[in-house]
């Protein structure tokens, strides 16, 4: 994907002297800091991990992007002067608040990557993992980080989601030798949000998909996973008004002796301790006029291409707001 290369990063302004900080450097805060150098400011990205790229390096699978096509995109902002500073997690490393005092405009562009959690019991046994932290971990060590500890899937691995996080952690636990996959999903197939297609290809390629299976227990031996206690679900009533139900009588066990949780993702918005309340507003405006927000940390779990455009409309509500100070 060349869509980041692409975008015009001549800049059209002479300096305002206007400094913008930009906290996180996935493709929302990315776009927004071309749209944002261009205009004229100083634009400083604030990065937590040891480089940008977000989801685009550390989320997606190489077959759906060209990572090192993002990374010369990168190396090209830095020598225009977009400063990144990485390892940068704002919230822990350095307070929100600082930030917002020391820069005219911040935006906010921390994607969503705070996991939805089943709660369920047995949820925090060992040998279950929350699936974009697996993921991240993967790529990061496919990516050349070499001290990234990624557990070693094996026996029954079962990935419960229906959506494209699911997808992806099946296809990397198809890269060990286990003994089976299985996708387990509330609703049927026609319902998952990663789409039909997809889901069958799954099958096509070895993964159990179980559908309208859902977990209510994890049980374990000596602190980790063995069995998923599930049930079955049904749709109930007419189209506007079904409801999904438990079936009755319909407890099951299957056998996992790994699983990879990805039921859904939130929004991840920099801890700024109980120092003041953020409110965020449909548009990316907030309840403090120099703070922005776009990209996934707006809009919740969405695509590439969503994210790009709110980084950049969300740039221009900066730019209208810097203009008037
Ligand atoms: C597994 C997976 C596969 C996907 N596949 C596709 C696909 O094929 N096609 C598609 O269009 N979309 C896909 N998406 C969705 C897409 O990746 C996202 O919608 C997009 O990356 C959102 O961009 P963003 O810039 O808002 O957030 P992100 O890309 O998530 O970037 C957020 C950045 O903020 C940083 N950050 C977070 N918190 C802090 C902090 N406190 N301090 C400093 N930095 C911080 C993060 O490290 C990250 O770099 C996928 C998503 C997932 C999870």
């Amino acid at each position: 994907m060349e869509f980041l290369l692409k975008l015009d990063t001549e800049r059209n302004a002479s300096p305002t002297g206007k400094k913008v900080a930009i906290i996180g450097g996935g493709p929302a805060g990315l776009s927004a800091a071309i749209e944002l150098f261009r205009s004229g400011h100083g634009v400083h990205v604030y990065e937590k991990m040891p480089e940008p790229g977000g989801l685009l390096l550390f989320g997606m699978p190489e077959y759906r992007i060209n990572k090192e096509k993002v990374r010369e995109t990168i190396r090209k902002l830095k020598d225009l002067g977009i400063v990144f500073y990485t390892n940068k997690n704002v919230g822990n490393d350095i307070p929100l608040s600082e930030i917002i005092r020391d820069y005219d405009a911040v935006l906010i562009a921390t994607g969503a990557w705070e996991n939805n959690r089943l709660c369920i019991p047995g949820e925090s046994l060992d040998g279950i993992y929350y699936a974009l932290d697996f993921i991240i971990k993967y790529h990061l060590m496919k990516l050349g980080y070499s001290d990234i500890n990624l557990p070693k899937l094996y026996g029954h691995v079962a990935v419960i989601g229906g959506g494209l996080t699911a997808v992806d952690a099946c296809h990397i636990a198809q890269q060990n030798k286990v003994d089976s996959i299985s996708l387990i999903y509330r609703r049927g197939k026609v319902h998952a949000p990663a789409g039909r297609k997809i889901i069958e290809n799954l099958e096509a390629s070895g993964v159990k998909v179980l559908e309208y299976t859902q977990p209510i227990e994890f049980l374990g031996e000596l602190g980790r996973v063995k069995t998923i206690k599930a049930v079955k679900t049904k749709f109930v009533g007419d189209r506007e008004s079904s409801r999904l139900c438990i079936v009755e009588d319909s407890v099951h066990l299957i056998p996992a002796d790994n699983v990879l949780i990805a039921v859904g993702l939130k929004p991840s918005i920099p801890n700024n301790g109980s120092s003041f309340n953020l409110e965020i507003r449909e548009d990316g405006r907030t309840n403090f006029e120099n703070v922005f927000v776009a990209g996934d940390a707006l809009l919740g779990p969405s695509y590439v291409g969503f994210a790009l455009r709110s980084g950049k409309k969300t740039a221009e509500l900066i730019n209208e707001y810097l203009r008037k100070k």
